[in-house]
Parts: C-alpha cells; structure tokens; sequence
C-alpha cells in the first residue's frame, strides 16, 4: 500500500472520520453513565433511606404516644385499641427496619444503625415489660417514666443521629449529581469542539490536496480544448493519482501542440502552394497578354506597309522612278520600325517590370512628331489630325525609336478611343524652358475612377470593353518619358475625350545619362 496514494490518503481521513464519531459517541456514553450512576445512587439508597427513617422517626414516636395511650387508658376497651396500635405500628417498624437493611450503606450509617437497634430492643424489652404488669399498681406507669423514657429517648437519639447523617450524604449526592452533569458538560461541549476542528481540519486537507489540483488540471485541460497551448500543467511532481492524472494532462497539452505547429506548418505549404499557383496564372496570363500585343503593336506598321504598297501599286502608271523611290523608302522605314518593334516587343516578357533598352542621341523633336502624325493621319483618314508645331525650338536628346513608340502609342490610343470625324490634335511648344507636348481627341475619355489605374501594366478602362487592348501601351510610354527625364499627365471627361501632357523641363538633360 503507497503511502502517497489518494485512495490511501481519502481511507485515512475516512477513518479518521470514523474513528472521530465513535470516539465522540463513546465518550459521551461515559459521561452519561457517570451521571447516571449518581442518579441511581440518589435514587436506590438516599432517596430510599430518607423515606425510610422517615417512616421509623414517625412510627417510633407514635408507639411511644400508643404505649403512653395504652398505659393510661379509662377502659378496657381504650387498653385493646392501644395495643392494637401498637401491634401494628410494631409491624410497620420491623418492615422498615427489613427494607432499611437490604440497603447498601457506608460503616458510619451502619454503625449508628446497630446502634438504635439496641436502644430500641431495650426499650421494646421494657415496653413488653410494662403490659405484663398489673396496671393498678403503679409500676407500670412508673417504668413507663423512668427506664423505658430512658430507652425511648436514646433510640430516638440514635435515629435522629442516622436520619442527620442520610440528610447530609444525600445533600453531597446531590451536590456529586449537580457536579457530574456539570462536567459531563464540559467535556461533551469539548469533544464536540475538537470534532469539529478536526472535521474542518480534514475538509481543509481534502480541499487543498485533492479538490484543488483537481478543479485546477479541469480548468487547464479547458484551457488545452481552446486551444492554448501554453498552459502551465500543476502537480506533475506529485507521486499520487493526481501526479498521473497530471502527466498525461501534459501529454495532451504537448501533442495539442505538436498538432497547432503542424496545422500551421500545412497551413503556411497551402499557402506557398497558392502563391506559386497564382503566379503560375499570372505568367500563363502574360503570355496570353504579351501574344495579344504583339499581334496589337505589329497591326499599325503592317497598315502603313499595306498602305504605302497599296497606293504604289494603284499609281503605278502614274509614278515616276522618284515618286517610286520615296514610297519604296516609306515602306523600308516602315519595316525596319516594324523589326525595332518586333526586337523591343520580345524584350518585353523579359523587361517587362524594367525600363526598355535606352540609347539617346540628339535629335530633331519637331520632324518626329511631324512625320509620326503624317503616318497616322496616312493611317486613319477618317479622322481630323491637326498639329501646332510652329512654337517649338528645342533640340532633344532621347531615343528616337522610344520617343517614336511612346508618341505612336498616345496617337494609336487618341484614333482607337475616338469615333471617325472627330478631331485629333497635337501641339507642342517651349514654356519657360519646358518643352510639352499635349495629344488630344474627342473621344469616350477616361472614367475618374479608372484614371488613377491607367499607367498600370494591364489594367484597362471599364468603358473600352468594346475596343480590343492589352493595357501594356501607357505604362510603356510613362518608362519612356520617364527615362527622358519628362512627367506624363491625363486630363479626361467621359464622352468629350482626354488630353495627355509630356514634359521635359530640361531637354537636353538627357545626354548626360549616356
Ligand atoms: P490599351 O491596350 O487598353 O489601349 P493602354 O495602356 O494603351 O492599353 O491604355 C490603358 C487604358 O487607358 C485603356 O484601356 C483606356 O481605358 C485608357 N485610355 C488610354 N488612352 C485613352 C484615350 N485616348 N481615350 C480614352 N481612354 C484611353
């Protein structure tokens, strides 16, 4: 048997319980025994010996009043009565004296007892005496007044003496009963006191060792079913049923966080599973992008060419080998800016978070956007192309094919997004050492909550879905102009049309990048 074992420690207070109430109930038994036994006493022997002396004092004294009766007596009849009384009262007297001593007394009381006893032998001896005697002689009257007063007088001493004596021991058993109850009291109130310390005692071990820990490893084992793993386990030193019940509490609290940690770790792969995933759309959504450009960018040169070629052939007879060579020129320009096109456009997948390959050089602005706007207006003649370029003065230096595909872009945009017979305007001037340049149309313009959007790779408009697109073109023309050192606005009003404004503040500052 574990000492340290809860079972063995709960039987201990058990029987410490046990134990305690049959202690308690024993004790009081005792305590009421004692004064019983005092009871009994008062009751049994000086309750029953006052009686009795009682009835001997009264008896003895009216058989001395019959004798007296007897020996006085007128008639005879009178004589007879007395003796009569004094026959029966000397019954009553012996059956006294028979009960007085089938009581148990102390050698003091039986001393004093023998004592009257032979005082009232001698004096019923006299007695006897006395009726024997002739009555007319005086004797009897005589021994009635001197020996047998004598006689009388010392057993009726003696009786007072005994009755004095059983009056006083009675009083002290009274006094011995009042004194018992007092104390088997006292003692009882006690035990009940210590029981009770002793109960409290008992709870307060039982609280603390067992209730306790155990409402503290429920309340730990909530604390784990809500998932937190970091609760401190009580009582796993303990050698008691608790100890274990505590052990494996830590148990499920460790596994509890193994499970978390690795719930976590799953969680965190799903996640860079997703991640990769999306990534994986995002480039097969690229492709699918950068396929669309391309077939998008290649359209507006291959127009030119089909144009020029068409126009050549139209006019074959009319051409002379001059007007040939131009167009023939024309159409290798076109080609060639088709083949840069088609080299910058396979660069793109892989610059496409970078700025295009850039190689400035001086060069004439104004005879750019004059020769960009002859080929679109050559392009789309339904629409109305005007160009103010009279106040421009400036000499840039930049990449002419860039500066060729950003401007193209903003043109290719302004005729895409612009309804056939409206006007298309570009202007270009020196303000206060800025050269800017604004290209603007009437068409369905940019809805205020796309404008933020626009310069987004692959963002579009969510008024375009009806003009095809791939939302690359103005976040290559912002890298352009950006690389030429230039800023790029919008102005735009849905259904009048949008004015896009480049500036360079310093124009020649971009030779300095070479
Ligand atoms: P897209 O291939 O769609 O034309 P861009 O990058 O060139 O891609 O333009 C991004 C978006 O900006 C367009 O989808 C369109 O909504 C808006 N946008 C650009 N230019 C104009 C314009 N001149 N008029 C109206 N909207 C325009």
């Amino acid at each position: 048997m574990r000492f340290h074992s809860l079972r063995t420690r709960l039987s201990l207070a058990y029987a410490l319980f046990l134990l305690l109430v049959v202690g308690l109930g024993a004790f009081s038994i005792r305590q009421l025994d004692d004064y019983n036994r005092v009871t009994a006493e008062i009751r049994d022997r000086w309750l029953q010996s006052t009686r009795i002396l009682g009835d001997l004092n009264n008896d003895t004294s009216d058989f001395r009043a019959a004798e007296g009766s007897f020996l006085l007596a007128d008639t005879l009849s009178e004589r007879q009565d007395s003796a009569h009384e004094m026959d029966s009262l000397d019954a009553s007297i012996a059956h006294s004296l028979v009960r007085y001593q089938r009581i148990r007394h102390d050698d003091q009381e039986d001393r004093l007892y023998q004592d009257f006893l032979v005082h009232w032998r001698s004096y019923h001896r006299l007695v006897k005496q006395e009726q024997r005697l002739p009555l007319e002689s005086g004797t009897a009257i005589r021994l009635y007044r001197t020996d047998a007063r004598t006689a009388y007088n010392r057993a009726s001493e003696t009786l007072g003496q005994l009755t004095q004596w059983n009056l006083v021991g009675a009083k002290n058993a009274v006094e011995r009963e009042s004194a018992t109850y007092r104390d088997a009291n006292g003692w009882i109130v006690a035990a009940i006191l210590t029981a009770g310390l002793l109960l409290f005692t008992a709870i307060g071990f039982i609280t603390r060792s067992v209730s306790n820990p155990l409402l503290d490893l429920a309340k730990s084992m909530q604390r784990i079913a809500d998932k937190e793993t970091e609760v401190p386990i009580q009582g796993v030193e303990r050698s008691d049923e608790i100890g274990v019940m505590a052990r494996s509490v830590q148990v499920f609290r460790d596994n509890a966080r193994a499970l978390l940690t690795s719930q976590a770790r799953l969680a965190e792969q799903a996640k860079s599973l997703e991640d990769a995933l999306a990534k994986a759309q995002e480039m097969t959504q690229q492709q699918h992008n950068f396929v669309l450009m391309t077939s998008h960018e290649f359209r507006t040169p291959l127009a030119l060419i089909d144009g020029y070629a068409q126009r050549l052939y139209n006019a074959r007879e009319r051409f002379g080998p001059e007007e040939v060579g131009e167009r023939a020129l024309k159409i290798r320009r076109a080609t060639q800016r088709l083949t840069t096109l088609l080299d910058s456009l396979l660069d793109v997948p892989k610059h496409s978070a970078e700025p295009p390959p850039f190689h400035p050089q001086p060069l004439d602005i104004k005879e750019l956007l004059r020769r960009l706007c002859q080929e679109y207006r050559e392009m789309a003649p339904d629409r109305n192309f005007q160009e103010h370029l009279e106040n421009l003065s400036f000499f840039l230096t930049g990449d002419v094919e860039l500066l060729h595909q950003a401007f193209g872009n903003l043109l290719s945009n302004a005729v895409k997004y612009s309804a056939p017979g409206s006007s298309i305007t570009l202007e270009a001037q020196d303000c206060d050492g800025t050269l800017v340049i604004e290209i603007s149309d009437q068409g369905i313009g940019i809805p205020e909550r796309d404008r933020p959007h626009i310069f987004e790779r692959y963002f579009r408009g969510s008024n375009v879905s009806s003009h095809s697109g791939t939302g690359v073109g103005l976040t290559l023309v912002n890298q352009i102009i950006t690389l030429h050192h230039g800023t790029l606005e919008v102005a735009s009003t849905e259904e009048q049309g949008s004015r896009f404004t480049v500036r360079f503040p310093d124009p020649e500052r971009t030779s300095l990048l070479t």
